[in-house]
């Protein structure tokens, strides 16, 4: 029969993980009794080992779920917490220091949680059992222990106590019966005394004839009767020095002697059940037949999940198979294949475009910097010096001035850094476009994987990041030295420069648009742009430093009319220049110191195509071909079982169909177990009828 026992606490254990629903539960063994009721001292009785937390300050503090598991023929003997990943642990006294840290984790205002500890005990000297060790009742709260704590500690045993489950109800011999916090609760529960075992403790402690009339007990009489033990011996001075307590082996043999030392009363023609061999044989047998009789309810119950998680596989995800695994390759497949695509596009004409804008802006500031500076003096400077005012149209374009004006800004141009410039806009486009592929990805939902592809990019852009730029920063060297330009490069670059100043231009006039509707329309603006006008001819003198205000204008208001000035000043001369482009005088590279935006533009172009050559070969081919490989081995291969699943389950609607889907397979697993258990339970009968 105990192949039975064996099989269902196998499908017990695999339930557990199904849910928690009691109708999907098979029974196990509570033990209840109050604190010092000798409770600890039975359980490490019964397996032969101490292994339960000790100590003053109520150390059991969760529910301890323990499965027993014979393991017949093999001489070792260990224990493991599954839910922690603890296997095979041989030293029975680490198994006591885990249980005790697990139970002081709950912290002293909480002193109690219903969050069970799962612990399996395998031995050869181990009966098959499933039991549930619980928090003692206590009858006085501790100084430092919540009020409401006898009331929690009492709900959680109700919790556990309920049908199937069978009751291990501890009391103590020298405590009165009548008081017993744990025959009360059963009585409560189980008022026929029909799923209680009582167990009374420190029999030693008693006269024998008032044992057996303990045992006998007729004001609760239990069906499955009272089991009397003695679970610890006299300490022998000088014999155990060591510990305070006995070595299991000794607590066995003297609960043998003692018992036998009484047989008028506890020998076996007294009528009582008494000795710790004895309540484990009760224990398999009650559980077992516990067990069986709930077999037929349990397996109706499954069979009614099972049809419940098959229709919603069916109706939610259309019977569509999924497991982490081949969520994670078809999200990596789906990605690696978006961003193939994306390296289709994104080639050199799409660098050029890219590092040509970037180059235009740096044109416009040199050509502000050094052309168009017609300065905005401060209100408080009201004399500004003509001369400092650069009219270029007006200006000769045969003097020196304008050769070395030119020549300062190609050579600002060609040496702000072009290989650190060009590598950055490249490097950092390309992390924008990552960023924009997975927001359109699956792994949009899943941060850890999103980390994980930014990472990579990030880490094959950074290798590359200052060989590439001076590889660039060297091949456009020879342009800081001579610029040479043929007639068509300047006819594209007379264009191109014509489209960024119109922008620039439709930017200016924008920009004094808004300004217009800040400071509340156009006449406002004028009146304002008129008094900064005078102030900055000289016209008007004005006190202090302007900061506080002026003019009846407010000091905000004076600086809305300054940014005004400067959008206007910049717009005219912006048409000036466009004007100056398109006129013939710009129409070859002969006249290049007058049309300084054309030579620069040419300058700018031919950095932009020069760096892209170089660029291509040394940042992008390498990020298109190293990062799906990169990708690969992130989230690949080297990804743990368990971190594919943490991956997978990041999306709540993932981790829904791959619930179900683990569900239904459970639940499968479980009923062909309990088909095969009752198939055996059958041929066990014929064979018992037969004899
Ligand atoms: P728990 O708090 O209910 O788990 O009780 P313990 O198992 O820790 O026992 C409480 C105290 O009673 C300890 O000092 C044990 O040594 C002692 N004790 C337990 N069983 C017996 C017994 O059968 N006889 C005697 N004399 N003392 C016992």
């Amino acid at each position: 029969m105990m192949t039975l026992t064996k099989k269902m606490i196998e499908i017990r254990n695999i339930l557990q993980q199904v849910g928690q629903s009691s109708s999907l539960t098979l029974p196990s063994i509570v033990v209840i009794g109050s604190q010092s009721s000798g409770k600890s001292s039975v359980l490490e009785a019964i397996v032969g080992h101490e292994f339960l937390p000790k100590g003053s300050n109520m150390v059991t503090r969760r529910p301890i779920e323990l499965t027993l598991v014979n393991t017949l023929g093999s001489r070792e003997e260990y224990g493991e917490f599954p839910d922690l990943g603890l296997r095979h642990i041989t030293d029975f006294s680490s198994i006591q220091r885990t249980l005790t840290e697990l139970n002081l984790a709950v912290s002293d205002a909480e002193c109690v949680s219903d969050d069970p500890i799962h612990l399996s005990i395998y031995s050869p000297n181990v009966p098959d059992l499933s039991l549930i060790d619980l928090p003692g009742y206590i009858q006085v709260v501790g100084q430092h222990q919540p009020l409401e704590l006898k009331q929690k500690i009492s709900e959680l045993c109700d919790k556990y106590i309920q049908p199937p489950n069978v009751i291990l109800a501890i009391s103590a011999a020298d405590v009165d019966l009548a008081n017993s916090t744990a025959l009360r609760a059963s009585k409560r529960v189980d008022p026929r005394g029909e799923r209680t075992i009582g167990v009374i403790t420190k029999m030693d402690l008693v006269d024998a004839a008032k044992g057996a009339a303990i045992l006998n007990d007729k004001q609760y009489p239990l069906r499955l009767g009272y089991v009397g033990v003695v679970s610890k011996a006299p300490q022998t001075p000088g014999l155990f020095k060591m510990g305070s307590t006995n070595p299991l082996s000794v607590v066995a043999k003297h609960e043998r002697s003692f018992f036998s030392s009484h047989s008028t009363e506890y020998g076996p023609d007294a009528g009582v059940n008494v000795g710790t061999p004895t309540l484990r044989k009760k224990l398999m047998q009650v559980l077992e037949q516990t067990m069986s009789s709930s077999l037929q309810s349990t397996s109706d119950a499954i069979k009614q999940e099972l049809e419940e998680a098959t229709y919603e596989f069916k109706v939610q995800y259309n019977d569509r198979p999924l497991s982490a695994e081949s969520y994670l390759a078809e999200s990596l497949d789906a990605f690696k294949h978006s961003f193939k695509q994306f390296a289709d596009e994104f080639g050199r004409p799409e660098m050029k475009e890219l590092l040509k804008s970037e180059l235009d802006q740096k044109v416009l500031n040199l050509l502000a910097a050094r052309y168009w500076n017609k300065p905005i003096t401060d209100l408080s400077v009201s004399q500004t010096e003509p001369d400092q005012i650069a009219d270029l149209p007006k200006a000769d374009p045969a003097s020196q001035y304008w050769h070395r004006q030119l020549d300062a800004s190609v050579s600002s141009l060609t040496k702000l850094g072009v290989g650190r410039l060009a590598t950055t806009v490249v490097a950092s486009s390309l992390q924008c476009h990552i960023d924009r592929l997975l927001k359109g990805s699956s792994f949009a939902s899943h941060p850890f994987a999103q980390a994980a592809i930014k990472e990579a990019a990030a880490a094959i852009l950074n290798e590359r990041f200052y060989s590439t730029s001076d590889q660039v920063e060297n091949c456009i060297k020879p342009f800081k030295f001579e610029v040479d330009v043929e007639e068509r490069e300047w006819n594209q670059s007379r264009h191109h420069a014509g489209e960024v100043l119109k922008k620039e231009l439709q930017d200016c006039e924008a920009a004094l648009g808004k300004l217009e509707s800040v400071v509340g329309g156009r006449r406002k603006l004028g009146e304002v742009m008129g008094f900064v006008d005078k102030a900055r001819k000289g016209d008007i003198v004005v006190e202090g430093d302007g900061k506080s205000g002026a003019g009846g204008f407010s000091a905000a208001l004076l600086g809305r009319g300054r940014e005004a000035v400067f959008l206007r000043d910049r717009a005219d001369i912006i048409k000036m220049r466009l004007l100056a482009i398109k006129s013939k005088q710009c129409a070859t590279v002969k006249n290049k110191y007058y049309c300084p935006e054309v030579f620069l533009d040419v300058t700018a172009s031919k950095l932009a195509s020069t760096a892209v050559l170089f660029l291509n070969v040394e940042l992008l081919s390498e990020f298109y071909y190293n990062f799906p490989r990169e990708l690969d081995l992130r989230l690949g291969r080297h990804l743990s079982p368990a971190d594919v699943e943490k991956f997978a389950k990041e999306d709540p609607k993932v981790r829904r169909h791959l619930e179900v889907i683990r569900r239904k397979e459970m639940l499968e697993l479980v009923l062909e177990k309990m088909e095969s258990l009752r198939q055996l339970e059958g041929r066990e009968r014929e064979r018992t009828a037969a004899r």
